[in-house]
């Protein structure tokens, strides 16, 4: 209906539902690219990258006479509209094409740019300047966020997708991947190859990889028969079992998780060397930093199945669907996080999950001291996007249904396939599949921001109305205000009887404050009462309950998560309050985290009961929980020395290590005995060999210090080169010897290498004697634009 002439009215829009943020819609473009082409040539030892880019588009508006692309630093040497030279001019940004005549829609065509770079960032060229060559060698990239456009002119945005394609010529020794399928290899004369790589599904370009290195690479199959590559160095094919537990697994796993097969024709996954991250989830070819490509050892500390499943979901989540601006950063992150917790559930089980979540829940509550941003505002920051968003969705599938919110999801992706998405459409699929309208839900968890803060007064067993029952008081004590209001979530409330039955009622609790009664059955005494179990809702909680009480649910919850709470809740009580129920519980549970919060509780305990919990937790099957007792030991350690020596031949690094330091420290006189067992052992970073020299050093071997002056150069790779650091910070060693490798740490693009060396270089420069040498050193080198921009500001 068109009323004419209707004057115009104050409408009250529902602003409180949409925290708005300016700036933040999807960017403007006037050509719709459908394909990129990319031919690539590169100069390693100079960083140089030789290329030539075709964009095929199709223009979405009438008389385009300017088109911008992407591309700051790269020189263009030639533009091309159609095949003919065009007009064009640079800027500190990109390049600007001008088609005379002006562009129309319907009517496709073509740009080409023949152009070199040097890229600062999005490509990173590793070790070719190590003199020493002991280096691996690798050139490989990083696209996200806008990082491409240093090294492939291009409209670098997620909100338009194309087809891409990848032809690189490199030295026949090595090996390449990029996105899609293998269309071909090519020797050349001279000792090259070519490598021709297509996909056949558009994607955004931040997702667009290359990676070149010697690999070698295994193939695995799904259960649906999808190829799972996986690469590895061929000096290491051992750790291919344990890095790459569970690949095709997870991708079955995802699949079925939301009813979409996988979205692409294959799936790789390749370790590079310096990482900027855990992983890039780079369509059909995630990069992966190679500390995570572990041996069957190292596996027990910090292995790939986390990353691993994280980087294969963002394939549906990221890939398949993208969002089409910052505000949308949450429908990839979050569902990645989320999905990589389903999976490991299905590995790990219930305990696991319920931890996870917890870790979750704390990390959100723990940003919301600082703020309360929307997990939708670009200012949300990684615990709200990544930690915050997968517990929401946790408490979507428990308010909604697991089966209900798989069915959403599913038709979510299928209605957005291989295109962009934000926040509203996944609302929208509520709608379409259940005929539901949750704005409850996401204007309280994903629109705005905060967590409720609930209070619970609990009254045991008191004559009502309607016969004998307990009381739960709830109030909800969060600040209120345009970021937060009252929370609305449904919330079960759970009474367990002495005779171990128990009773149950769910209600919503929307109000600021309400009582819930549960009637007590005839002839039953109340043990404990549960709030919330399993901690399903993100939410900080004040219950305050009596020692009985607490005693009988450590024993008795059902789930591991109250368990802990109620252990958790006896960390000020005095150890012979307690050395029965924490025996109980080493005796009893298998989950790490519940072992490791008693063990930290026995610590102070120094009777034979105590000592007894301790020596049990050395020998546990667990690491983490063998570390755990490790800490929980200093006061009795020469009672326990026996199992705190065996743990020098633990089958974790990191177990190995702690042991190593620790009885060192203690037993200076046994210290060559540790130092004699524990020689041959490295670990992911060289975590028990710098170590190891760092004592030996400290015992006055000379050689040992010159062993950790080469572990922090050019030669290793960043984790190494960090722990050598830090060892010889502790050493106070800071010579003539470690220049080099001080100054190139400090000038790399990593800054999980970068900030380290910084921060070693600050804590020396504040002593005279090597402040002269640092700035000595500093000034009488020549430094690239890059490296000078990086240094400057520990030398201003
Ligand atoms: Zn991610």
């Amino acid at each position: 209906m068109l009323v004419r002439g209707a004057v115009a009215q104050e409408v009250a829009y529902p602003t409180e539902r949409v925290f708005v943020e300016r700036g933040t819609a999807p960017s403007e473009h006037p050509l719709d690219i459908r394909h990129m082409r990319v031919e690539l040539s590169f100069d390693p030892a100079q960083k140089l990258v030789r290329g030539t880019v075709t964009h095929l588009f199709v223009p979405l508006r009438p008389g385009v006479d300017s088109v911008f692309f992407d591309g700051p630093g790269i020189r263009i040497r030639r533009a091309l509209l159609g095949g003919h030279d065009v007009r064009y001019r640079t800027s500190p940004e990109g390049v600007t094409v001008y088609p005379e005549p002006a562009l129309t829609w319907d009517t496709p065509d073509s740009i080409t740019f023949q152009y070199e770079a040097n890229p600062e960032k999005g490509l990173y060229f590793v070790g070719w300047d190590d003199p020493r060559g002991l280096s691996r060698k690798q050139i490989w990239s990083q696209g996200q966020g806008i990082d491409n456009r240093h090294w492939i002119p291009c409209y670098d945005r997620p909100n338009d997708k194309m087809t891409t394609e990848m032809i690189v010529t490199f030295d026949s020794a090595y090996s390449v991947l990029s996105n899609g399928t293998l269309l071909g290899v090519r020797d050349n004369p001279g000792g090259t190859r070519t490598w021709h790589y297509r996909m056949t599904h558009p994607h955004s370009t931040y997702l667009v990889m290359l990676a070149i290195g010697v690999y070698g690479v295994r193939t695995e199959r799904t259960r649906a028969g999808v190829p799972v590559n996986l690469w590895y160095y061929p000096d290491q094919e051992d750790r291919v079992g344990p890095t790459y537990r569970y690949a095709p697994a997870m991708v079955d796993f995802v699949a079925d998780a939301t009813g979409v097969p996988y979205p692409w024709e294959s799936y790789s996954q390749v370790p590079v060397q310096d990482f900027l991250y855990g992983g890039m989830e780079n369509t059909t070819a995630t990069v992966y930093g190679d500390f995570l490509l572990v041996d069957r050892r190292a596996f027990h500390d910090r292995n790939y199945i986390a990353v691993g499943a994280h980087e294969l979901a963002h394939q549906w989540f990221g890939d398949f669907v993208t969002a089409r601006s910052g505000p949308g950063t949450w429908l990839q992150e979050s569902f990645a996080t989320f999905y990589a917790k389903l999976f490991q559930k299905s590995v790990f089980g219930e305990d696991w999950y319920e931890w996870a979540r917890r870790e979750e829940q704390n990390a959100a509550l723990e940003a919301s001291k600082q703020n309360r941003v929307p997990i939708t505002h670009s200012a949300a920051g990684s615990a709200r996007v990544y930690q915050k968003g997968s517990a929401v969705l946790d408490m979507m599938m428990s308010t909604f249904g697991a089966d209900e919110l798989r069915r959403v999801i599913g038709a979510y992706l299928r209605a957005h396939a291989y295109a962009n998405v934000e926040t509203n459409d996944l609302y929208q699929s509520f709608q379409d599949v259940l005929g539901l309208s949750p704005d409850w839900f996401f204007d309280e968890w994903i629109y705005r921001g905060g967590e409720p803060a609930y209070a619970v007064r609990f009254t045991d067993d008191v004559n009502t109305d309607g016969g004998r029952a307990s009381l739960f008081t709830v109030t909800q004590e969060q600040k209120r205000d345009g970021l937060a209001g009252l929370f609305r979530m449904p919330v079960t409330f759970e009474v367990h009887y002495t005779d171990g039955t128990s009773s149950r009622t769910t209600r919503t609790i929307a109000d600021q404050t309400t009582v819930v009664t549960v009637p007590t059955p005839e002839g039953r005494t109340v043990a404990f009462a549960l709030f919330d179990p399993g901690g399903l809702i993100l939410k900080s909680v004040d219950f305050q309950k009596p020692a009985a009480m607490l005693r009988a649910q450590v024993e008795r919850a059902t789930l591991m998560i109250d368990r802990y709470d109620a252990l958790a809740a006896m960390r000020s009580w005095p150890p012979e309050s307690k050395r029965e129920i924490l025996a109980s519980v080493m005796g009893r549970e298998t989950f790490h985290a519940m072992k490791e919060e008693a063990l930290s509780q026995i610590a102070g305990d120094t009777t034979a009961g105590g000592i007894a919990l301790i020596r049990e937790g050395l020998r546990d099957g667990e690491a983490t929980v063998r570390q755990a007792a490790l800490r929980a030991s200093g006061r009795v350690l020469s009672a326990v020395r026996v199992e705190a020596e065996a743990l020098l031949r633990d089958s974790s690094y990191a177990t190995e290590a702690q042991a190593l330091e620790l009885l060192s420290a203690r037993y200076p006189a046994e210290t060559p005995r540790y130092l004699a067992w524990t020689k041959e052992d490295k670990g992911t970073g060289h975590i028990v060999n710098v170590l190891w020299h760092e004592i030996n050093a400290g015992r006055g071997d000379t050689s040992s210090l010159a062993r950790l002056v080469d572990y922090a150069g050019v030669s290793y790779e960043f984790m190494t080169r960090v722990n050598a650091f830090a060892a010889l910070r502790r050493l106070g060693y800071c010579d003539a010897s470690l220049m080099g490798a001080l100054f190139s740490a400090m000038a790399s693009p990593n800054p999980r290498l970068r900030e380290p060396a910084a921060s070693f270089a600050a804590y020396f420069m504040e002593q005279s004697r090597y402040r002269r040498a640092l700035v000595e050193y500093y000034h009488s080198h020549a430094w690239t634009a890059a490296e000078a921009t990086l240094l400057a500001p520990a030398f201003k």
